[in-house]
């Protein structure tokens, strides 16, 4: 295929629509038709990237092969399309400052007022085109953070306007906005719709497709009269009725045809049907599960819906593959203490203790550790999850009172997680850890291997602080293992339990590779004991 096509998603009314969901859906359909797709999201806040925000204030911060820390929407592009995401599909607002103002410190503007317009919105063209630079895809689907009418949105939407005009029948513009359900009046709204379009057409952007989420069906009626107000075909005004499940949204866009209609607007081939057999299985699977677990996830911001993001989708992903629904039962660590533990946690099927980063509810995640361990549950650590397994470990079973890792106690005496060598010279924040995709090599004869069927792996980091290879002979001999190491660096990766029937840490997050088309193994296998250690 010759041309890129680019797709740009935008949203009115209100934030929280979906675009992430709707730009995934997309993405979805055309993969399933055979083209080549890229997604990427343009995010107004200054911040270079979201790693140095708290999850509060973002949720998860989603990590790239190519170690990016990025919105947890690329996590959506990842898990709906298959297709890995980079460095390149995530752009802030602070990343297009500070690439024009680098420029302009080395005298490239050669004099120049530097202004919004050009020199901002070139920078956003120039960001925007740069993945079809790298591969030829058919389409780049483009989202734009935000909600029409934000003043530090409006540089964005400025560049769709040129691109617009630059493009021509290459791109095409999905609108995203709210039709909602006065109970009252008993009938759905158009109004703030026609505004939000309005307001996108104040920057001289006509959207091609509506596509509008509600809680009721549109009526012919709706669809027309969206059409008249906002100079679109009726055909072009999609119905995106809420779902029960994410993973319900790119069958309902199949059968509203927006992907037909992005076809027809872009001028590209609409013969070909999208292949949604193995998508259609799994969300069967997925709605008829033969029974249920109950799996504890401790960690520190469990109030927070999207703050373990990628870890809950991955449950999803691996209940599916097992035939189960995986009940996420959530607590919060800092009020788990020995007196309480039993309570609550004794009727779980499986714990997985969380990523995270700072002392707050440190001890509760090492009581919670070893009581799973002492009990047999099955028992899941990942980053900060696997670490605190060490430290319990050495504390309770190695006898090394006062065990740490030195991210909490820097004069522990006996530092079983330490800061890696490479980290020791870094004082900046952003973008500094031990990110991205690095290989594996796991023991011949583990359980890990045997999850894994095979040797050789790569999983995606995020951490500065790791094992300390001191203790590893002592490890090795209680019974935890080093099963898998980094061996370019000598870092251990993954530890297992001897003895216990799924007791794994590991210090990669396997969560950020979990998709519907590959759900991930370690997850697969975690919930397996679970439903094991249930039927028990
Ligand atoms: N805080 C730990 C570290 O930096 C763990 C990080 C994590 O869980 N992602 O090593």
């Amino acid at each position: 295929m010759s041309t890129t096509k680019y797709i740009f998603v935008t949203g009115g009314v209100t934030s929280s629509l979906g675009k992430g969901i709707i730009s995934s859906s997309i993405a979805k359909l055309l993969v399933a038709r055979g083209f080549s797709v890229t997604i990427q999201k343009l995010d107004p806040y200054i911040n270079i990237d979201p790693g140095t925000l708290n999850p509060y204030e973002h949720g998860e911060c989603f990590v790239t092969e190519d170690g990016a820390e990025t919105d947890l929407d690329l996590g959506h592009y990842e898990r709906f399309s298959n297709v890995p995401t980079s460095q390149a599909n995530n752009v802030t607002t602070g990343v297009i400052y500070q690439s024009v103002i680098t420029k302009e410190r080395k005298g490239e503007f050669l004099g120049e007022t530097v202004q919004v317009i050009p020199h901002i919105t070139d920078e956003i063209k120039y960001r925007i085109k740069l993945l079809a630079t790298r591969f030829p895809y058919d389409f780049i689907i483009t989202e734009i953070g935000g909600t029409v009418g934000d003043i530090e949105s409006q540089p964005f939407i400025e560049a769709v306007r040129q691109l617009r005009w630059e493009l021509g029948r290459n791109c095409v513009v999905v609108h995203l906005t709210l039709v909602p359900y006065l109970a009252a009046a008993g009938e759905l709204k158009t109004k703030p719709t026609q505004h939000s379009v309005k307001t996108l057409l104040e920057f001289g952007v006509q959207p091609d497709i509506i596509v509008c989420r509600s809680e009721k069906h549109l009526t012919e009626g709706i669809r027309h009269k969206i059409a008249l107000f906002c100079n679109v075909a009726p055909s072009s005004v999609i119905e995106c009725i809420d779902a029960e499940s994410i993973y319900d949204v790119p069958i309902l866009m199949r059968n509203e045809n927006l992907d037909l209609e992005i076809l027809q607007k872009t001028l590209m081939p609409s013969d070909s049907v999208p292949d949604l057999t193995d998508w259609e299985q799994f969300l069967y699977a997925m709605k008829h599960p033969a029974g249920e677990v109950t799996i504890g996830l401790v960690g520190k911001y469990v109030e927070l819906k999207d703050a373990y993001k990628s870890i809950n989708e991955s449950f999803i992903h691996a209940g599916t593959t097992n035939g189960v629904k995986v009940k996420v039962q959530t607590f919060h660590s800092e009020f788990i203490n020995e007196s309480n533990v039993a309570e609550k946690l004794g009727d779980l099927d499986g714990i997985l203790v969380a990523p995270g980063f700072g002392e707050r509810g440190i001890e509760g995640k090492i009581t919670a550790i070893k009581y799973v361990r002492e009990h047999n549950i099955p028992f899941f650590g990942i980053c900060l999850g696997m670490q605190c397994a060490v430290i319990e470990f050495g504390r309770n079973v190695l006898g090394l009172e006062g065990a740490h890792s030195t991210e909490f106690n820097k004069s522990t005496p006996y530092p079983v997680i330490d800061m890696m060598e490479i980290q020791k010279q870094i004082s900046g924040l952003g973008g500094t850890m031990r990110l991205g995709a690095y290989p594996c090599k796991l023991e011949p004869g583990s359980h890990i291997m045997d999850i894994y069927k095979a040797e050789n792996i790569s999983e995606r980091h995020r951490h500065r602080f790791e094992f300390n290879n001191e203790y590893l002979d002592m490890y090795r001999k209680a019974g935890m293992m080093p099963v898998g190491i980094n061996e370019k660096d000598n870092l251990v990766e993954i530890v297992e339990l001897t003895g216990h029937p799924w007791f794994i840490g590991v210090q990669f997050h396997p969560e950020f590779k979990s998709t519907v088309a590959h759900p991930h193994p370690l997850f697969v296998s975690f919930v397996k004991a679970a439903k094991d250690y249930a039927a028990r």
